[in-house]
């Protein structure tokens, strides 16, 4: 199976989760200059040193304890090529985001899917029974959870952590928009690692960047399997560059998480179920039409989202990214043109 977002031409572009605006100029200013002082005939610095001694800063952890790849995604890629493998077992709630089983199942390892509830909730039992008889060695939970949106409560990660066998990898790509993280509950001797992005939040898509936080000594085993030299010189510049712009950072978050609620609002006075948020995107589910009809209709109107109708346990699902307050706008306009009008029927 592969994964990709179809991609067409649409003025409102909501259907990848991207930050709604680009990250600061005085960022790309300084950005431009620094390129000009690489030593471009020479390979990177194998250790990110500056990279990770910056997300060590932000974070409040030392620098051993940092992965730095080619977005969260190629850390991910790591980890299970750490911890996955032929003879493993690797376990995942569903629905989630499908690269965690995806990666897995290429490393060679059986995935295992445990379910979550009717609202996407997952329950003790459920992680009980999961752990019990798959026994994985490595254990996804994503939070908030893309793509329904919800952020794992606490105590549902200290169950997990009580009873999982092996390594439990917090996936927190959308991590700034939620109210809590997981990082609160990492150690040296915990078999816990975070996962983030500087793709959402940090208006960084373009650069692939992404990193863990966890426990040097995971750290280590993850050096031992990624290639040298595979981050390079312009992406470790980016994130240590934007690591400068914090201020900034937060302004943005605190812009995606007002629009969010607007655009639930927008979302909630039209025939659809919402699923609650702390991302930078909503699931909803029309009630009355399908799914994937209102998906090419929003489409027809020059609005793209996610159409997540034709995924298991998302039957007729859709996802909207939060986008500026006028794309927003022009999404709920078209929705409800959409839903109101004839051509569609369910
Ligand atoms: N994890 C989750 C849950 C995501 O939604 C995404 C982006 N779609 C990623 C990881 C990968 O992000 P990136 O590789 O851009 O850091």
């Amino acid at each position: 199976m592969g994964y990709h977002s179809p991609q067409v031409e649409v003025s409102v572009r909501l259907n990848t989760n991207e930050s709604p605006v680009g990250p600061p100029e005085a960022w790309l200013d300084e950005f431009v200059a620094a390129l000009g002082h690489v030593d471009w005939h020479r390979y990177p610095d194998r250790q990110a040193t500056e990279l990770r001694a910056a997300i060590a800063d932000f974070h409040g952890v030392d620098p051993a304890q940092v992965f730095a790849a080619n977005g969260s995604n190629e850390v991910l890629q790591t980890v299970l090529l750490a911890y996955g493998g032929t003879g493993r077992t690797v376990a995942t709630f569903e629905p989630s985001y499908q690269l965690h089983g995806h990666i897995a199942r290429t490393t060679g390892a059986r995935v295992v899917s445990g379910e979550r509830a009717a609202d996407f909730t997952i329950d003790d039992a459920e992680i009980a029974r999961v752990m019990g008889e798959a026994q994985p060695s490595v254990t996804f939970l994503c939070s908030p959870n893309n793509p329904t949106g919800l952020a794992e409560p606490r105590s549902r990660l200290t169950t997990l952590l009580a009873i999982a066998p092996g390594l439990i990898v917090v996936d927190e790509a959308y991590g700034q928009f939620a109210s809590w993280s997981a990082l609160e509950l990492l150690s040296e001797d915990r078999t816990l690692a975070v996962v983030r992005t500087f793709s959402k939040t940090w208006s960084l898509a373009a650069a692939r960047l992404g990193y863990l936080i966890g426990p040097s000594w995971l750290v280590a085993e993850l050096e031992k399997v990624v290639l040298p030299y595979h981050l390079d010189v312009a992406t470790q510049l980016a994130g240590t560059l934007a690591l400068r712009f914090v201020d900034e950072m937060n302004d943005r978050v605190a812009g995606v998480v007002a629009e969010r609620a607007r655009l639930a609002e927008l979302l909630s006075g039209q025939d659809v179920d919402v699923f609650p948020s702390e991302a930078n995107f909503i699931l909803f589910r029309p009630r009355e039409r399908r799914g994937h009809e209102v998906w090419q209709a929003l489409v027809d109107r020059d609005v793209l989202i996610r159409d997540c109708s034709g995924w298991p346990r998302l039957a007729d699902c859709l996802r909207v990214t939060v986008g500026t307050r006028s794309e927003n706008d022009a999404f709920a306009d078209a929705l409800s043109s959409v839903m109101t009008s004839e051509e569609v029927h369910a």
